[in-house]
């Protein structure tokens, strides 16, 4: 298969900048390794409810994403969640000062609704890994894990940096000013416990949403429920892992045993019922928050092809970093092309 412009990654950043480029009337298509799309705006349906296990919450600082925020918000696929998020550490619990009262945005049927609605109508290859890419007779040629090969005139990658190093190694050498700017990327790993209990418990409204510091296990809690409507069903907790614990257990196969680390954790912090949920499941992210990005909105080179590299890596660390660069990346796209 042939196409003008190929996009690795149905995160956000490949999903807007595909749209936009479909906008200015150009096709481009996603190729994407997981089932569903939303990358690390991750949800899963358990038991009938939604729950976040990848980026909690949309904060807003650019009058460009908070046009894009508002426009999901009139749709209904984002509505704003809190203006508090409280701090926990050894010496107690403590409200936020007031120049950190502002709107932290959610969704109520999870985070991956936002993605849902941008690939909408949009050219997707599901369950694809683009394994390496090579170049010949002037067009990129990406072979897949299932060894099909697609050819493209122009390539946006939105992979994570480090996973992206291995697909470009054969064309993009190791010393090239390009691939040295990707290798400087710095991700932490990260470990997330969702966890549902019975009925009956008294949830503080400190709880909605917690920084935990100064605990060597625990960095963040959140009561997930607060952000779906279905609140009547039993209440469903999120917990995420300090990024020194996910290193420390990157090679513990057993994530049952992390995770179940996590929870006795999160019960001494708090209250010693949160150790025992009634189910509970694990996911754990290798690459899950950038902690060295570049401060570029998107990064490109046309040697030896149009290769457009785009994330969250790219411009800073989160959702409103990984809109701007898809943003940036169309434009990109669009100067290659004209
Ligand atoms: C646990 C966690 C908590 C977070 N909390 C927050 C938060 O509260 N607020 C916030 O703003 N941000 C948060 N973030 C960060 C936020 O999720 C990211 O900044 C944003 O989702 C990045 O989008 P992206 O498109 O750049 O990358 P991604 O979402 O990583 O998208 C990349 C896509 O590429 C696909 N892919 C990778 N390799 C290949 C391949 N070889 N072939 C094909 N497809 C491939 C992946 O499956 C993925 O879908 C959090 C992240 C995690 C993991």
């Amino acid at each position: 298969m042939t196409t003008e412009v190929l996009v690795i990654g149905a995160g956000l950043s490949g999903l807007v900048c595909a749209q936009q480029l479909r906008q200015a009337g150009i096709n481009a298509t996603i190729v994407e390794k997981s089932v569903g799309v939303g990358g690390r705006m991750a949800t899963r349906r358990i038991h009938g409810i939604w729950v976040d296990h990848g980026a909690q919450y949309i904060t807003v600082k650019s009058d460009e994403f908070e046009r894009f925020i508002y426009r999901l918000q009139e749709k209904g696929i984002v509505q704003q969640w809190t203006r508090r998020v409280y701090q926990k550490s050894p010496q107690g619990l403590v409200a936020p000062p007031p120049e950190d009262l502002y709107p932290r945005y959610a969704c109520p049927k999870g985070m991956t609704a936002i993605a849902k609605y941008l690939a909408s109508g949009q050219n997707i290859l599901h369950n694809t890994r683009i394994v390496t890419a090579t170049v010949q007779d002037g067009l990129w040629q990406l072979l897949t894990d299932q060894r099909h090969l697609l050819t493209a005139h122009v390539v946006v990658s939105t992979i994570p940096a480090p996973q992206m190093l291995p697909v470009f190694e054969n064309v993009l050498p190791a010393q090239s000013p390009f691939m040295q700017a990707v290798q400087s990327v710095r991700f932490l790993p990260n470990v997330t416990v969702m966890a549902g209990y019975s009925l009956g418990h008294e949830i503080p409204p400190e709880w909605y949403a917690l920084n935990v510091i100064d605990y060597p296990t625990v960095r963040w809690v959140s009561y997930d429920s607060s952000k779906h409507l279905d609140t009547a069903t039993n209440p469903v907790f999120v917990f995420q892992s300090t990024a020194e614990y996910a290193f420390e257990s990157l090679n513990e196969t057993n994530l049952e045993h992390i995770g179940k680390t996590v929870l006795t954790q999160a019960g001494r912090i708090l209250e010693p019922w949160l150790a025992t949920p009634e189910w509970w499941q694990v996911h754990r992210w290798r690459y899950a928050l950038v902690a060295e990005p570049l401060g570029v909105s998107c990064l490109r080179t046309t040697t030896p092809l149009p290769l457009i590299c785009a994330g969250d890596w790219c411009a800073g660390t989160n959702i409103e970093s990984a809109y701007r660069s898809g943003c940036a990346a169309a434009e990109a796209v669009l100067g290659c092309l004209q």
